[in-house]
């Protein structure tokens, strides 16, 4: 009896982030019991750490929540975040063995309201990862004010055990002796939406990311507009100074051979666009350039959201930039190529925003046998017309940026799109639970 004492379901979804949380809610309102996967604390992926969106402007939050909150309680959706899949063995007759470690938060969150009294008690502080680390959180902490579940959490590797944590919570959940727990789960198909990973800009030293305090990547500037940001203003986080001269470098290890990626991450320009006329509003005294190769505002209503930002006041140059170098003050020069101008050119700013291109995230191929990639080690799409959300593996369906750089509108078109085959695959096994 290969089934005997496991759990049963019909997809397994890997990923908690917009993706997956998409193709689970299509999966579970077609009757299909659905376990999503997420390795974070908390589901959202990259979407719940946005501020606003692009062309629209609506709130990310706003978009994310419901559906965070409708996958939650939904009767056919099992979640488990902080948990991570060790493999995933496709078994003969079309289904899969998964192996899930659910990580100890040492907390028990059936019991954690979410008061927060632990992470006031607790002396112990770190950088925040959540806030791309501007400020600090507690060792013992609830990632932020809108994650899901919103329940706390021990940072063990950081934790002196003092117990100050222990004393103060009101329903005793906080429990030391908690364990990583492992077990096998069977499903009938798998949908991957593992998501991307965002270009690490120390690769490039010359744009002194990480020595110069007031050079920032596009993720940070998203968490200084959020509305869950970590201050009320925009501020340099080198000083705590409200920035009245803020400088974009787009394609920062996009379309870069010297970094080994060539292709367009198909997001920046019009992430850097939003951020400029959010910053335009924030910061109404401000100058605002982007530095751009190309802007490519392909979708709809993005040429009119980029027309908008000319009109608002923000600075287009059409130029590489060739160094960035921090002078006095925290101030930073820029030294770039006006390609209209045929001439390099030297400008002063006191905020520089790297606008970081997307990567593969290529943890897939990690658990599971057959999984092919592409040449930039973003899923291989065995069809990519016709059934784009088909993977190397039948019974494995491919929900947004794991197949390849995408915004969210395209994000949730591909969640759906894999939803449907997974849906149509379940119905056509001969697997019977
Ligand atoms: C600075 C910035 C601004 C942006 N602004 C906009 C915008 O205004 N409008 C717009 O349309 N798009 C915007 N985007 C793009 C948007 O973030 C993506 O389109 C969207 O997040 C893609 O969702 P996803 O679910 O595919 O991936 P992700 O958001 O990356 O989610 C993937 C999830 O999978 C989890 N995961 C990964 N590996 C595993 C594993 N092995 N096991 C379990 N879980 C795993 C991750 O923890 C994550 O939660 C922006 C992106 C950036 C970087
Ligand atoms: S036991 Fe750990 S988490 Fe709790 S208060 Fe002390 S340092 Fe913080
Ligand atoms: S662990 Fe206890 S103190 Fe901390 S948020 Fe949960 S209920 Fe409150």
């Amino acid at each position: 009896m290969p089934f005997a004492g496991k759990k049963l379901y019909d997809a397994l979804v890997v990923g908690g982030g917009i993706a997956g949380i998409e193709s689970a809610l299509n999966l579970a309102n077609n009757d299909l019991n659905v376990l999503l996967v997420e390795k974070d604390l908390t589901l959202g992926g990259k979407m719940i750490m946005l501020s606003k969106v692009f062309p629209t402007l609506d709130c990310s939050a706003c978009i994310t929540t419901p559906k965070i909150s409708e996958a939650a309680r939904h009767p056919n959706i099992t979640i488990l975040t902080n948990t991570q899949i060790q493999h995933i063995d496709k078994q003969d007759k079309n289904y899969f063995k998964a192996r899930i470690k659910e990580k100890a938060r040492y907390v028990d969150i059936s019991n954690c309201t979410g008061c927060q009294l632990c992470e006031e008690a607790c002396p112990v502080v770190v950088p925040d990862q959540y806030q791309y680390n501007m400020v600090g959180r507690k060792a013992a902490y609830i990632p932020f004010s809108i994650a899901s579940p919103r329940v706390a959490s021990i940072d063990i590797d950081n934790c002196t055990l003092c117990g100050a944590c222990e004393k103060v919570c009101p329903t005793g959940c906080i429990d030391f002796t908690q364990q990583d727990k492992e077990y096998d789960i069977i499903a009938k198909s798998v949908i991957m939406a593992t998501g991307f990973n965002l270009f690490d800009p120390l690769k490039v030293p010359r744009f002194s990311y990480g020595k110069a305090k007031n050079v920032i990547t596009a993720l940070q500037m998203e968490r200084l507009l959020a509305p869950t940001r970590p201050f009320n203003h925009v501020l340099r986080p080198g000083d705590g100074k409200m920035p009245c001269n803020i400088a974009y470098v787009l394609c920062t290890g996009s379309r870069d051979l010297s970094v080994g990626n060539p292709i367009c991450s198909q997001i920046c320009c019009m992430y850097s666009i939003k951020q400029a006329q959010l910053l335009m509003g924030a910061l109404p005294m401000a100058d605002v350039t982007l530095y751009y190769i190309n802007i490519r505002s392909f979708g709809k209503g993005f040429e009119e959201f980029y027309e908008q930002a000319k009109g608002m006041g923000v600075n287009f140059v059409k130029g590489k930039v060739g160094k960035i170098t921090e002078i006095e003050n925290g101030d930073l020069l820029l030294r770039y190529e006006d390609i209209n101008q045929g001439k390099v050119f030297e400008k002063k700013h006191d905020l520089v925003v790297l606008s970081v291109g997307v990567l593969a995230n290529d943890e897939p191929q990690k658990l599971i046998q057959g999984w092919k990639k592409d040449e930039y080690s973003f899923a291989f799409q065995k069809d990519l017309f016709y059934t784009p959300s088909l993977s190397s593996i039948e019974g494995v369906f491919l929900a947004g940026t794991t197949s390849g750089p995408m915004d969210i509108p395209d994000s949730i078109l591909s969640a759906g799109s894999a939803a449907m085959e997974a849906i149509r695959y379940v119905k056509q096994t001969s697997v019977d639970f």
